[in-house]
């Protein structure tokens, strides 16, 4: 008797007639939405800044339950927006972290190696001397505000939280914004299911009325001001704060970040210190702690549209930024064994997708828009059980 023939899986699909899309700042479904229906059509472009955050348990002498911790500038230069927070929690531990915006213009530059250097300040070593790194991990941040909120609502379905942007850049919070948009996301959705129609138009308009809408309306100059520089910046941020309440009768635009950046050969290259081991750290012993794990033998997650643009475009102009914006050393320039002294021929990037911290850091600054993030299998990524 024959046998059966070999039987493949049933693809399997789900059908809905409405999808709420919560995925984070720059969803990669969202990207995909974004195009089909044309939702950025009436607004700026997102801009975004990377955040990298470390979790530490230090010395009890040094703690101090409930203190918080903001800072601008230093150790970046007063062209490029960014500061650290730093919270202590309870049961002496620390969360530190640095923001740098992804708009910044050197591409010599390393947020992560700003964070790394900022530790070392005179004033925040002690807090982490004798003390023990717990965890790591680093995610973009929607830092467009209101200029940049997308049409919302398209047939079958709607955007809330950090996909759609309602982050509030000045508070650097946005957990309360996610959720509101997510509770009228769904009065809206519900209302629409319960009659006739495919789009849950009613959702953008309650938005509009709501504190939310406000909220963000009174902070909308502020990460703009910034453009021209931290000091111009924060005259700027104290005009319309405090002396206009947030109503000022002007509204900043915002800028994409991929092609804010310069060609290397226009920018200082930047020194940075190696880490001690102590307070300062590398990226591999950084991404061991942020209990990141990948399916084996799956196709990179990382997608180069073309894959001649690393080598042809990236390295010549930019001196491949990719290896110092990514915060977790996915992508490297290797080259064939260096002779007498010279540079190793043959260089191509090899990407180690399997270090991946998830923060959509290339998906956004790569200057010519070559990397596609996509999701990897088996829900693969980092794990930050207490982040
Ligand atoms: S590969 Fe991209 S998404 Fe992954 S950690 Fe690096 S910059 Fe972030």
């Amino acid at each position: 008797m024959a046998s059966p023939p070999p039987t493949t899986p049933p693809a399997s699909s789900l059908h809905a007639r409405q999808t709420i899309f919560a995925e984070g700042c720059r969803g990669s479904l969202t990207k995909i939405l974004f195009e089909r229906f044309n939702l950025r059509a009436d607004c700026d472009p997102q801009t975004y800044g990377i955040g990298i955050k470390e979790l530490w348990e230090i010395d009890p002498a040094k703690h101090q339950q409930g203190k918080i911790v903001h800072t601008v500038g230093w150790p970046m230069d007063s062209k490029t927006y960014g500061g650290s927070f730093l919270y202590h929690l309870e049961g002496n531990q620390v969360v530190v972290g640095f923001v740098i915006g992804l708009d910044y213009q050197n591409p010599h530059l390393s947020p992560f190696d700003e964070f790394q250097r900022f530790k070392t300040h005179p004033a925040i070593r002690p807090i982490f001397e004798n003390g023990r790194r717990i965890a790591y991990g680093a995610r973009a941040i929607s830092e467009g505000g209101l200029q940049s909120i997308p049409k919302l609502s398209f047939p079958g379905g709607v955007l809330v939280g950090d996909t759609a942007g309602f982050l509030n850049v000045p508070k650097i919070k946005g957990s309360h914004t996610a959720m509101k948009s997510g509770m009228l996301a769904a009065e809206a959705v519900v209302a629409l299911l319960a009659g006739e129609g495919r789009e849950a138009v009613a959702y953008a308009g309650a938005l509009r009325k709501s504190w939310l809408w406000d909220e963000l309306y009174k902070v909308r100059n502020i990460r703009p001001g910034f453009h021209k520089g931290l000091w111009l910046g924060m005259v700027l941020g104290g005009i319309d704060t405090y002396l206009l309440g947030g109503k000022a009768p002007w509204t900043f635009k915002n800028h994409s970040d991929h092609d804010q950046m310069k060609k290397a050969s226009e920018c200082a290259k930047i020194a940075y210190p190696k880490p001690d081991g102590k307070v300062s750290f590398d990226k591999l012993s950084s991404v061991f702690i942020s209990n990141t794990n990948h399916e084996e033998n799956q196709p990179a997650h990382l997608k180069l549209k073309d894959e001649s643009v690393p080598v042809a475009v990236n390295l010549p102009l930019y001196d491949a930024p990719e290896q110092r914006y990514c915060p977790a050393g996915v992508y490297e320039i290797v080259r064939d064994d260096a002779k007498d002294g010279e540079e190793g021929a043959n260089p191509r990037l090899q990407i180690n997708a399997q270090n991946c911290v998830h923060c959509k850091t290339c998906d956004i600054k790569d200057p010519t828009q070559n990397i596609n993030w996509v999701v990897p299998e088996g829900g693969g990524g980092p794990n930050y059980p207490n982040m």
